[in-house]
């Protein structure tokens, strides 16, 4: 008897062949339920994490929540659409984006493709094919990034595919909470003014005191469920210690 034909794993390429690395969080965002519950199963089995929202409001709110790899961004959605979304993600981040378009979504300006996005797939796709833009991108956006992982302890984090694991396990992490822990990780045993790490994390523009830095420190602790590794110094800051 032939082999059953499996049109997806047939064609998948063998384990360890150069398609990147695959993990890290997947912002998608798309109302149509079916396309949704394809693309999430799909990449799931593929390793990656996926936080699928249905508006581009809830996008928004995610993407600040979450350390994102890459967004996959539906053109027609409820309230604001898919451009005005991709406008608002990249005034506040670089975050690769492919926009996923009907047929007769404004073709022209999703070619020119001027709201920022990377890249762009026509429906109706196969989750493989999107899969492999996805990829495609990753690599090209990614390539100059040096992916040793900082570890401290139990703790790796790894900059390009923005993830942090305690123990193996991945941890979810805000887009502050990863660059805090970034920061402290790279500056391992040495201590860290709350205005250093403001400067560094937040940016010189953020208004906020520096309060907001032990809030960030006591959610990370509370996360990597590590208290020990980052260390409050009475009176002068921050510091990541080695065990
Ligand atoms: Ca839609």
């Amino acid at each position: 008897m032939p082999p059953a034909t499996s049109p997806s794993r047939d064609q998948d390429p063998a384990p360890g062949e150069a398609w990147g690395r695959t993990g890290g969080v997947v912002l998608l965002v798309e109302d149509e339920h079916s396309i949704g519950n394809l693309v999430r199963s799909y990449l799931q089995k593929d390793g990656y994490r996926v936080v699928w929202v249905r508006s581009g409001e809830e996008a928004l709110i995610e993407l600040a929540r979450h350390a994102v790899r890459i967004v996959l961004l539906d053109i027609g959605l409820p309230g604001m659409d898919g451009f005005e979304v991709c406008r608002k993600m990249r005034a506040r981040s670089s975050v690769p984006i492919v926009m996923l378009t009907a047929r007769d979504e404004e073709p022209d300006r999703v070619a020119g493709l001027e709201v920022g996005a990377d890249d762009y797939v026509p429906k109706p796709f196969s989750p493989r094919e999107l899969v492999a833009r996805m990829k495609a991108i990753l690599r090209r956006s990614e390539q100059n990034v040096p992916d040793e992982a900082l570890t401290l302890g139990t703790v790796a984090l790894k900059r390009g595919a923005r993830e942090v694991t305690v123990d193996g396990r991945q941890v979810d992490l805000t887009v502050k909470e990863f660059d805090l822990l970034a920061c402290l990780l790279e500056h391992q045993e040495i201590v860290l003014s709350r205005e250093q790490l403001l400067d560094q994390v937040w940016g010189m523009t953020y208004a906020g005191g520096t309060r907001t830095v032990d809030v960030h420190v006591a959610q990370l602790r509370r996360k990597l469920g590590r208290p020990d590794l980052i260390r409050t110094m009475r009176g002068s800051g921050y510091k990541a210690v080695r065990e």
